[in-house]
């Protein structure tokens, strides 16, 4: 067995354990995998033909999935197998460094913000949200209470911390970008003020390209407050992208027109630059492909850089029994869309920091090349 594989073979194994999950015969090998919260919940990160991503592992997905990852062997890869049949191998990035520090009032790091990917430092700012609060109103999907409720994180990461925190992550880990997402706080600047505060203190610190992440704020001013504090892309997340699937999946959010989207993908561009301001969008929720699609080549057509991730069913969310999209789902999907955003000339590869960067819980990039 070898870790190396074709481009198009890794792509497949990847694309298939993003969707079933994997079922780990040591679950303690590598990087400890992230429970609740936002972005990659549930998730592991592996290295499949020296490409890290997150893929689910405590998922009930997962629990099922026809993939098993075997004890580690002497060569630090583990044999992948479905239905008991090797068909490739992974490795699991080491444990980061700075998991092992603490603040000097005893907050450990690793409550502050987390390794995602190979090298990509992610922290939750604020760790709840106006529309986490209600059953009627929470998006579906997000588990963003449950770590905090947990203890495996704290309510509010001050500027100072995540400024420590990001300069120990790249001293003793590498980090080279950073994500700084927030649960939505019931202010009209939709979380862009905290964001400007912890930016603007992780540039003190250490020179790291950071992507903030949140709601279209109400003045389109904070695009620029933004950027001069220290945000290098950003990320306003449109999840789903029909109007319907947007009410059903995540009531709250809705409120806020697809109309306010697009005005504020307009003023942010010039702003952040073609291909640095980016949507997330998650597939699998009920919007039909062609839907998905030609909301891509409209945003894509803007200069919007649209980051499309299988849906992933997280413990304790009211979708945890939702179906994840299936691998060929995912293929149809990504196979134009990359099409798409090569003939554009906008690549992942390309953006300075963020999700469609670090590119982890999505094969997209791979449809680029
Ligand atoms: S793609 Fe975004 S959410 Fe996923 S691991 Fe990378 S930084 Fe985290």
């Amino acid at each position: 067995m070898t870790t190396t594989a074709s481009p198009s073979s890794a792509s497949l194994l990847i694309s298939e354990l993003q969707s079933f999950g994997i079922r780990l015969a040591d679950p303690r090998a590598g990087a400890p995998s992230r429970r609740g919260g936002a972005g990659p919940s549930d998730h592991k990160a592996v290295t499949i033909d020296g490409r890290t991503v997150m893929v689910p592992v405590h998922t009930a997905g997962a629990f099922d999935s026809p993939y098993q990852a075997d004890h580690l062997g002497a060569d630090g890869t583990s044999v992948v197998r479905r239905d008991g049949l090797a068909v490739g191998a992974i490795r699991f990035p080491r444990q980061p460094r700075f998991y092992g520090l603490q603040t000097l009032d005893g907050v450990p790091y690793q409550k502050i913000a987390v390794l995602h990917g190979a090298d990509v430092l992610a922290t939750t700012v604020l760790q709840s949200c106006v529309r986490y609060q209600s059953r009627t109103k929470t998006c579906q999907f997000c588990s963003i209470g449950q770590s905090l409720a947990a203890g495996r994180t704290i309510l509010r990461k001050t500027p100072e911390q995540l400024a420590e925190v990001a300069r120990a992550a790249v001293l003793l880990d590498g980090v080279r970008h950073m994500v700084m997402t927030t649960g939505t706080p019931p202010t009209p600047d939709r979380g862009a003020a905290i964001l400007c505060e912890s930016a603007a203190a992780v540039k003190a610190a250490v020179d790291l390209p950071i992507q903030g992440q949140c709601e279209p704020p109400d003045d389109d001013v904070w695009f620029t407050r933004l950027r001069d504090a220290g945000i290098d892309t950003l990320g306003m997340h449109l999840e789903a992208v029909t109007p319907e699937i947007r009410a059903r999946i995540m009531p709250g959010k809705a409120s806020v027109p697809l109309e306010r989207y697009f005005d504020a993908f307009a003023a942010a561009v010039p702003v952040f630059g073609r291909g640095q301001v980016s949507t997330y969008i998650l597939a699998g929720l009920g919007d039909a492909p062609d839907a998905i699609l030609a909301m891509a080549e409209r945003l894509i057509g803007m200069g919007v850089y649209p980051f499309v991730v299988p849906f992933v069913p997280v413990s304790g969310t009211p979708l945890e029994d939702h179906p994840a999209p299936s691998p060929a789902f995912m293929r149809a999907l990504l196979a134009p869309l990359g099409a798409m955003l090569k003939q554009a000339g906008l690549r992942a590869a390309d953006s300075k920091a963020g999700c469609g960067k670090c590119g982890a819980c999505s094969s997209l990039s791979t449809f680029e090349e």
